[in-house]
């Protein structure tokens, strides 16, 4: 029997759906066709017929170890047992010291300190926060512009929609935060359709940084942040050579460095994290999602040795930074963090990426024959992208159908637009993998 059919079917559908208003979900479509998961269990979910559904996404990008591994589910119930909450404003517990050091020891040096929150939104605001206060607590109170880029997705809070890329989540909001601008995305599908990995042409587009920091004078310039991959948009791969000369700008023009490694952190590229895998080390990190498989939310920064040591020098009775959450280092989340960090080591899914990447590439690749408006493909460690031509005068269209039908034959896809994104649990199976593919090639040609 498959893995998942033990798991009960959950609650039946709700009497009333008027009341959840869901994000980012056409809330009224939904209530006339409701997609409900009730249960999941390693690569499945059910939903409330008690249908079985293969997991293409890891949830959101998040269950990176699966569903309900043990491990996991009795470290939460423990530790909601011991001790719910402790407040870690001038007081401590001490797990998020002991997840801290493990966290530590994972990532690239000098990124040595970490802090946390409970969202990739809340670690992205924290990250470039810390980067304004850090120029101005070294005497650079005039470094308060914040670069990212087109199409970037770096949650939802005031600086994290600012700093994105996306025109759908920043029409509705004003103009955002003052001083932020924006390089072009990478993706170029013109020159790029159909690359195996990192696409060959777009190394330039690098430059642009050089040209808004010259425009807006190196010395306004506090951080640039970037999605090491682009998840949200779409999957967007950076060309080779691309970060490290963003690397390269930065360090000639003293501006900080942030990846945000919300979707590519633990395990997804093959790594700990991205700048690992591309050999890149940023200054500031931002993660959440796989950081306890999607458990219990949380979120984190980590910050280099030289970014934290400028807090450091006040008085010692004087508070080093005014931020930081109710939930920052929560029990629940910690316990939750170090079993699935504890996991990830035990079954070796931080490289598993690696060893399935062909695989993945090759049965992924094969969907091009299923659909004739199928324009791009992509893939990198275990993050697979399909791009379908835009029907004529319903962009989105498509995307939706693949979504609904996908579901309704047994697969969790993700859409954004027409472009379909998967990204499995890092549990994944070769028999899964050609199963999701078969699903989708046939959900595909239908569309
Ligand atoms: N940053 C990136 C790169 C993301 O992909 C996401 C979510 O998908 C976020 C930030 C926001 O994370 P959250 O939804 O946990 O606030």
């Amino acid at each position: 029997s498959l893995p998942g059919q033990a798991a009960a079917p959950g609650p039946a559908t709700p009497a009333s759906m008027d009341a959840f208003w869901m994000p980012f979900t056409a809330n009224r479509q939904f209530r006339r066709t409701p997609r409900l998961l009730a249960a999941a269990e390693g690569m499945y979910y059910r939903d409330v017929e008690g249908r079985q559904i293969l997991d293409g996404t890891a949830g959101l990008w998040c269950c990176n170890a699966g569903h309900a591994r043990p491990r996991i589910v009795e470290a939460i119930a423990r530790q909601a047992a011991t001790m719910d909450f402790a407040p870690h404003f001038q007081m401590g517990s001490p797990l998020p010291f002991e997840l801290a050091a493990r966290l530590k020891e994972l990532a690239p040096r000098p990124l040595d300190h970490v802090f946390f929150t409970n969202s990739g939104s809340e670690s992205v605001d924290t990250a470039l926060k810390i980067a304004i206060a850090w120029h101005r607590a070294r005497g650079e109170g005039q470094r308060t512009r914040l670069i990212g880029r087109e199409k970037a997705y770096h949650g939802v809070g005031f600086g994290g929609f600012s700093v994105g890329g996306l025109p759908n989540n920043r029409k509705w909001f004003g103009p955002g935060l003052p001083g932020v601008d924006h390089m072009r995305h990478t993706l170029d599908i013109a020159r790029n359709a159909f690359s195996r990995g990192l696409p060959a042409h777009g190394v330039e587009l690098a430059e642009d940084l050089e040209r808004l920091v010259q425009l807006h004078d190196p010395s306004t310039i506090a951080a640039v942040i970037v999605e090491p991959i682009s998840g949200s948009a779409g999957v967007i791969l950076p060309p080779p050579g691309y970060l490290k000369r963003l690397r390269e700008i930065c360090d000639r023009y003293g501006i900080l460095l942030i990846f945000d490694e919300v979707i590519t952190g633990f395990g997804r590229v093959g790594a700990p994290f991205a700048a690992q895998r591309f050999e890149v080390t940023p200054d500031m990190m931002t993660v959440a999602k796989g950081l306890t498989s999607g458990c219990v939310p949380m979120g984190a920064v980590f910050v280099s040795d030289r970014v934290h040591e400028a807090f450091m020098q006040g008085p010692e009775g004087a508070i080093d930074l005014f931020h930081g959450y109710t939930y920052s280092g929560h029990p629940l989340a910690c316990a939750a963090a170090l079993a699935t960090l504890d996991t990830y080591a035990e079954e070796g899914l931080l490289a598993r990426a690696l060893e399935l990447e062909d695989y993945w590439a090759d049965g992924l690749h094969g969907l091009r024959s299923s659909n004739p408006g199928i324009i791009d493909i992509r893939n990198y460690g275990l993050i697979g992208a399909i791009e379908l031509a835009p029907q004529d005068g319903a962009p989105g269209a498509r995307g939706y159908q693949v979504l609904e039908r996908a579901f309704r034959k047994g697969l969790l896809v993700r859409t954004t637009g027409d472009t379909i994104a998967l990204s499995p649990p890092l549990i994944v199976e070769r028999q899964h993998i050609d199963d999701m593919f078969s699903m989708l090639g046939e959900v595909l040609a239908t569309v």
